[in-house]
């Protein structure tokens, strides 16, 4: 991963052919850097795997929806996987067809179901009950049919963090396995509901790959019980999940792995496949690069403090999630330090005793393995701009995503200054 896309060339860490310390002179920091090759690349590896199966590959536009990288996905063939109408909105101003948009959620809102239904997504995942039943009255409010899937939750555990483990029973995803049948029942009498397929997603950052296996089967039971009771679907869309390196040494699963153990499962059934990759496709492709503040040593502790934070990055805040960090000149001397941004806040950093080149004032990192969930998850929590968004394409750069601006920042709020000048 790291090796091939972000690298030492002598001193300098490269993004594919650009000094990364060019573009952050050029630029000014924070910005996250993705490289396109990473992405290409990793495509081919998903559509490579499967390429012998009737397969949608859906992007997880929530790992990452910038509207650049979104347009990658889609000259791609790609379609898109979605969990909120913002992103359905996004996803059709890039160009994915309705068709190939399938959405998921356990809370839509009544505005996003009939943004969804008038636009004729390939399907609501539904994850309850209730929102079969709205999404049926809706649809016939809108005199449309909507296409619908019913999200199952196949109690299998995806040995990862708990907080991205969303196929076990307590979890608040999806239905039942045991209720499904008759959920299904429910749904093919109702007349504005074409039911079209069966959905699962266990969990994110998966490393081995097992559960995969245990849930497809648990799933591709039900499918033949649906059959047997003369309920004939399309899709079978298993979701995403698929873990990335967060350290060098971490072993990763790659999507043959994945192919070889769900198609023969997925095959037996006949239905057409559908999977949901979002942090496989775009994680390793992208680095937070930032520059050093200040450095300031207490008794037993060296700080490293960055212009970046927890608000541009949130995962090891809230995850205490690893990420490898780089300098971006390589220096000969070594150091243990917290590596910290400048938000008011003790959770805001992003590595703990980290052995870590002895950078100085000025100097720039790079935080890797931040392309998924890291500006999608991004705030504006202390007032702070956002970081901006660069696309490294060879030995060439494109800014993505502008950096925000002070007054974009209070653009949707009443300005109770002025209204008092004018009364
Ligand atoms: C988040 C999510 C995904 C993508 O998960 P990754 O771990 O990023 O691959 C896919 N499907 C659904 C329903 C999701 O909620």
């Amino acid at each position: 991963m790291f090796e091939n896309y972000f690298f030492y060339k002598g001193k300098d860490l490269f993004c594919e052919d650009i000094p990364i310390k060019e573009i952050a002179d050029k630029l000014r920091t924070p910005f996250y850097l993705y490289s396109k090759k990473a992405i290409q690349d990793k495509i081919n590896q998903y559509k490579d795997a499967f390429k012998d199966y009737p397969t949608l590959i859906c992007y997880a536009a929530k790992a990452n929806s910038n509207l650049s990288l979104l347009k990658i996905f889609l000259d791609n063939g790609l379609g898109l996987d979605t969990v909120s109408g913002g992103e359905i909105f996004k996803g059709l101003l890039v160009g994915f067809p309705s068709n190939k948009i399938v959405y998921a959620g356990v809370g839509k809102t009544d505005e996003e179901i009939i943004y969804g239904i008038e636009n004729g997504i390939l399907s609501f995942n539904v994850e309850s009950r209730q929102e079969l039943d709205v999404i049926d009255y809706l649809a016939g409010k809108v005199g449309k049919k909507a296409n619908v899937s019913i999200r199952v939750n196949p109690d299998v555990n995806p040995k990862t963090h708990p907080y991205i483990s969303t196929g076990l029973k307590n979890s608040k995803f999806g239905i039942d396995i045991d209720d499904a049948l008759d959920v299904y029942k429910k749904a093919v009498k109702k007349k504005n509901i074409n039911v079209i397929g069966i959905h699962c997603h266990i969990g994110s950052q998966i490393l081995d790959v097992s559960p995969y296996r245990e849930a497809v089967e648990k799933v591709g039971d039900l499918v033949f019980k649906l059959k047997k009771e003369g309920i004939e679907l399309e899709y079978f869309d298993i979701g995403g999940g698929l873990g990335i390196k967060y350290k060098p040494e971490d072993k990763t699963p790659n999507p043959k792995d994945l192919a070889d153990l769900v198609l023969p499962v997925v095959k037996a059934t006949g239905l057409k496949l559908i999977l949901e990759p979002g942090r496989s496709l775009i994680g390793e492709a992208g680095a937070l690069i930032s520059q050093v503040i200040f450095t300031k040593s207490k008794k037993n502790k060296n700080f490293i403090i960055l212009n970046s934070g927890m608000n541009d990055l949130m995962r090891p805040s809230i995850y205490n999630a690893y990420h490898h960090i780089l300098s971006v000149e390589k220096k000969d001397e070594k150091i243990v330090a917290d590596i910290v941004g400048p938000i008011c806040e003790t959770g805001d950093f992003f590595a703990l005793d980290r052995e870590i080149d002895k950078v100085e004032r000025n100097d720039y990192l790079a935080v890797l393995s931040a392309g998924a969930y890291g500006s999608s998850m991004s705030s504006n929590y202390n007032v702070r701009p956002r970081a901006m968004e660069v696309l490294v394409d060879g030995d060439k750069y494109f800014v993505i995503k502008e950096r925000e601006d002070y007054n974009y920042l209070i653009e949707k709020e009443i300005k109770p200054f002025e209204r008092l000048k004018n009364d």
